[in-house]
């Protein structure tokens, strides 16, 4: 069963997330959640969703990156959950285009941190620390804003916002 992935406009979008607890992620509601947001991240197909993007304002996001890219600095990143984040930035920014699975049909250039830290809980509820740099910290600062009612169009360079005729682009939506 794949979940309905809301587009900018919707209210939820713009809400900040409800942290969760491990208690929280330990029930079977939250469980099959996550099995519902991997599927249709899958399907999608994007390299990150967040909850809100279903529609539920919990503080929640899959990741899965297959795809390799010297220019992004990118590599695979391998199926996990972040639930209640806290991130710190690094100091270096670099621009790459991007794109949304709530923005449908659109990218632009968005300026973020190389690099940057990330304490969260995985999907047990277990605290863990994620050190990550070049796109797979891009995805992960594209997912944190979404669940603090942030897209990257607040970000953007908006003279570069544009139809995501790229192809290649498909692949690195979140
Ligand atoms: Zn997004």
């Amino acid at each position: 069963m794949l979940l309905k992935i809301v587009q900018t406009g919707d209210p939820v979008l713009r809400e900040p997330a409800r942290p969760l607890t491990p208690a929280d992620l330990a029930t079977a509601e939250l469980q099959q959640l996550i099995e519902l947001m991997r599927e249709t991240m899958r399907d999608a197909p994007g390299v990150g969703l967040a909850a809100p993007q279903v529609g539920v304002p919990l503080q929640l996001a899959v990741i899965e990156d297959v795809g390799e890219s010297e220019a992004q600095e990118r590599k695979p990143v391998p199926f996990h959950v972040i639930a209640t984040p806290r991130l710190t930035l690094g100091d270096e920014v670099v621009e790459h285009h991007e794109g949304c699975l709530s923005i449908e049909g659109f990218q632009a250039l968005v300026p973020r941190a190389r690099a940057v830290t990330v304490e969260a809980l995985d999907h047990r509820g277990q605290p863990v620390t994620i050190r990550a740099a070049g796109w797979y910290a891009r995805i992960l600062q594209h997912e944190i804003d979404h669940l603090n009612g942030t897209l990257y169009i607040d970000r953007m360079k908006t003279r570069t916002f544009s139809s995501s005729s790229r192809r290649n682009l498909t692949r690195a939506r979140g």
